[in-house]
């Protein structure tokens, strides 16, 4: 296996979360709606597993609603907008979300984004321009998939709150943050919250919205009573019961966690000293410790991703590969960077169950290549 330092667009599932949702698979597998005896057997599982949920988020059980993963909860939380709302977000969101408001905005919903963030920060005072009381939503991604900026949801929340006039209820996209950081769902007063249980070493295929009790959002998938009513299909119990499991161990080993991986990073970085110049766009303190987005001026990142691969180091780069050529990502805009490096941007994402020998042997790996493609000829 090559050294993974991707851990923002995955992680492994852990073997003790995968050993404990085995018997979902094979014993307790019944229809969780079934009102037989083993369909009941089913449904304890996945309410007790729910429960768990909602207690490591500080969420009532009934405001938890199971999905497939981020992408469709961020989808869920957006069916609250209608014609003639308008949203306030910005370019950090996940394309999940940056895609769903180009939808909405053919649907007549116009959204209003923020055009800057230095190191991935939003900045409250700037956040509360865009807001005016015909806004209706605001969209914060609570951890940056790309910079590892954490947002200060309660400031940005009350800002824009004043701005609209109380109206605008908050979405998060807290699937980099659910498992990093402390997450409280009823302090932070947000109407929804989308997570996925890849993201804290638990099953892919996983996630949930969080919707606070009062909250209308219509159905996305119809035909079938489960969860309320608010999203039909037969839940996954064995992936419920996995992300509980995942869940509860990152809570519970949340700073010691932290604490590997800020090491880890401070390691790394001073491993890539070699290979100077480059810049650090996320922020240096505070951010997701595992989390770093570094522009090597004058490499091309999908050259390093390439060649990095082929040398066994798997990493991402901070722009959208499309057919073919080089979009930087819409995210880079708002980070007051010098259009050239934005090209050049590169996503490591360490994990705490990585070894220093690992990561010195990323670091060197990275800067050999850096080096080589910076002699290289144009
Ligand atoms: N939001 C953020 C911030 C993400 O990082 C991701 C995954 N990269 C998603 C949403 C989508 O998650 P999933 O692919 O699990 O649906």
């Amino acid at each position: 296996m090559a050294i993974f330092i991707d851990h923002n667009s995955t992680t492994p599932c852990l073997p003790q979360v995968w050993e404990a949702m085995r018997p979902y698979a094979t014993e307790t597998w019944a229809n969780p709606a079934s009102s037989h005896s083993p369909g009941r057997a089913a449904r304890r599982a996945l309410e007790d597993a729910r429960e768990s949920i909602a207690h490591c988020l500080k969420a009532w059980p009934n405001e938890v609603v199971f999905t497939s993963g981020a992408t469709e909860a961020n989808a869920m939380a957006m069916a609250a907008l209608q014609p003639g709302d308008a949203v306030v977000t910005s370019h950090l969101e996940h394309a999940s979300l940056r895609e769903a408001m180009r939808l909405l905005e053919a649907r007549h919903v116009q959204v209003r984004r923020l055009s800057r963030a230095p190191a991935g920060v939003i900045d409250p005072e700037e956040w509360k321009l865009l807001f005016d009381p015909t806004v209706t939503m605001q969209t914060i991604t609570m951890a940056g998939h790309e910079t590892g900026a954490i947002q200060n949801v309660v400031e940005l929340t009350r800002m824009g709150r004043l701005g609209s006039s109380g109206k605008a209820q908050v979405h998060l996209d807290a699937t980099q943050a659910i498992g990093k950081i402390p997450f409280d769902f009823h302090r932070l007063e947000a109407a929804s919250a989308a997570f996925s249980a890849h993201k804290f070493f638990g099953p892919k295929g996983i996630g949930a919205l969080l919707v606070r009790r009062g909250h209308h959002l219509p159905p996305l998938l119809v035909g079938g009573e489960q969860q309320q009513g608010r999203r039909a299909g037969t839940e996954p119990v064995a992936l419920v019961v996995g992300m509980s499991i995942a869940l509860q161990l990152a809570v519970e080993a949340m700073a010691a966690r932290q604490e590997r991986t800020s090491k880890l990073r401070a390691r790394f970085l001073t491993g890539l000293k070699s290979c100077a110049p480059w810049h650090l766009l996320g922020p240096m303190d505070g951010g997701l410790t595992h989390t770093l987005l570094v522009a090597f001026p004058s490499v091309r990142a999908d050259m390093a991703l390439m060649a990095l691969d082929l040398e066994g180091v798997a990493c991402s780069t901070g722009s959208a590969c499309s057919s073919g050529s080089m979009l930087p990502s819409p995210a880079l805009a708002l980070l007051d960077i010098p259009a050239e490096w934005h090209k050049s941007v590169i996503r490591f994402s360490l994990s705490p169950f990585q070894d220093e020998t690992m990561i010195d042997e990323a670091a060197r790996i990275v800067s050999r290549v850096v080096h080589r493609l910076r002699e290289a000829p144009p």
